[in-house]
């Protein structure tokens, strides 16, 4: 049995890194970037004004109220190119540039105009409602760099510097392929001893998120079927992700089928709660990873081992979840001999603390209450979290 972390190790000393290619800007959520994004120009690229009203010199208007010759305007798109002189103003638009020799903006709600004249009612300082020329980012400024995953809210910083395409790591080929003879499609009624296929659908939704996923036609636990499965689609996936079928169990084929192929195993124990009989194994290129069946287990096992590998191929910078503390709500218990990686629910209390509270926790099959997960939390081998504890977590994606 190994830990945790000596599988992450693993993981990583096998996994290989995938190439990069382009992307339209619009399909880049979630993928990892294989370029720097820099800023190609000034922002703002002039003085901009922040308001609709009138461009000032605010000496002009100390006196306030004053009255100033309007000479002219500037429009979003068309700024007013003369320099202003003592004794004017230009009618000035939000987004518009403040033109040479003014050093305000007021509002318009704060002046009067009438015959070609304006009366500013009270007194504009110096620089105000103006963001200032280059004061955003300045040219050539490094925004984001290789290896960060892309998210929604980086798009407009991104698409401001005119990449409407992208260089992004390409995605591993991910298959799915659940087995198991008690397990039938969702959309089937199961009979007498059945129950329906609810892995495939939740692995590939998760792999999606980071790879490009399949579901493959599922196998029942039979050796020549499962290997025949396993053997077709070998060639064609960066990354197999089977679930069921790893435990000690006398229909349990996985293994031994993934063995006659030829593969190399490297683990198949991990020191963990649930997910203990986790195989990782590799045949040519394709990384293998054998999932326990439990619903819950196969998901945990899935955010540490699998979407962590399927990042790390992709060259990003942080693939594990991102890790945090919290304050543990009420008493969690830990596992005699392995360390446990629980389904939990994160909220902040009325202190302002973030605090944990374990999804309860009956048996790795209830994914039910997996359905509230936000996060994992770290019960350490035979070390009970009680109610106050500081807990690790890790925030679910
Ligand atoms: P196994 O790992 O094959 O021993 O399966 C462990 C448990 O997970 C059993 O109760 C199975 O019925 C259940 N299970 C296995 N595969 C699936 C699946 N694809 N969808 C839902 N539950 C499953
Ligand atoms: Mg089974």
């Amino acid at each position: 049995m190994i830990s945790i972390s000596e599988a992450l190790k693993i993981i990583e000393r096998e996994s290989f890194a995938l190439s990069v290619e382009t992307t339209d800007l619009e399909n880049s959520v979630g993928r990892v970037l294989a370029e720097t994004v820099k800023a190609d120009m000034d922002l703002p690229p002039f003085n901009r004004s922040q308001m609709d009203g009138f461009a000032v010199k605010s000496n002009d208007t100390k006196t306030a109220p004053t009255r100033l010759k309007v000479i002219g305007e500037s429009v979003a798109g068309k700024g007013f190119d003369r320099r202003m002189k003592t004794g004017e103003a230009v009618r000035i638009m939000t987004g518009a540039r403040v033109p040479d020799g003014a050093d305000a903006v007021q509002k318009v709600e704060l002046t009067e105009e009438n015959d070609g004249f304006v009366t500013i009612t009270e007194p504009a300082k110096s620089g105000q409602h103006i963001n200032l020329f280059a004061s955003e980012i300045v040219n050539g400024t490094k925004i984001f760099g290789k290896g960060e995953i892309v998210t929604a809210q980086m798009i407009a910083a991104i698409a401001s510097f005119g990449y409407a395409k992208i260089k992004v790591f390409r995605r591993p080929k991910i298959a799915v392929l659940s087995t198991g003879s008690e397990i039938v499609e969702i959309s089937e009624t199961p009979q007498k001893d059945q129950i329906r296929n609810s892995n495939s659908m939740m692995l590939k939704v998760f792999a999606e998120s980071c790879g490009d996923a399949e579901i493959l036609p599922h196998v029942a636990d039979d050796v020549e079927s499962l290997k025949a499965a396993i053997e077709n689609e070998i060639e064609t996936y960066d990354v197999l992700i089977t679930t069921g079928g790893v435990s000690v169990g006398d229909y349990d084929f996985t293994k031994p089928v993934l063995r006659t192929l030829g593969a190399e195993i490297f683990f198949e124990k991990v020191s963990l709660k649930p997910g203990k009989p986790t195989v990782f194994a590799k045949r040519g290129k394709c990384l293998i990873f054998g999932l326990p069946g439990n619903p819950v287990s196969s998901a945990v096992t899935f955010f540490l081992f699998v979407r962590t590998a399927v990042l790390r191929m992709q060259s990003a910078k942080n693939p594990e979840l991102k890790k945090g503390f919290a304050v543990v709500a009420e008493k969690i218990k830990a596992a005699k001999e392995r360390d446990s990686v629980l389904p939990a629910f994160l909220t902040t209390n009325e202190k302002g603390e973030q605090v944990i509270e374990s999804l309860r926790f009956n048996g790795s099959s209830n994914f039910i209450a997996f359905a509230r997960a936000n996060a994992l939390v770290f019960v350490p081998q035979a070390k009970n979290l009680e109610t106050g504890d500081v807990a690790e977590v890790m925030f679910l994606p």
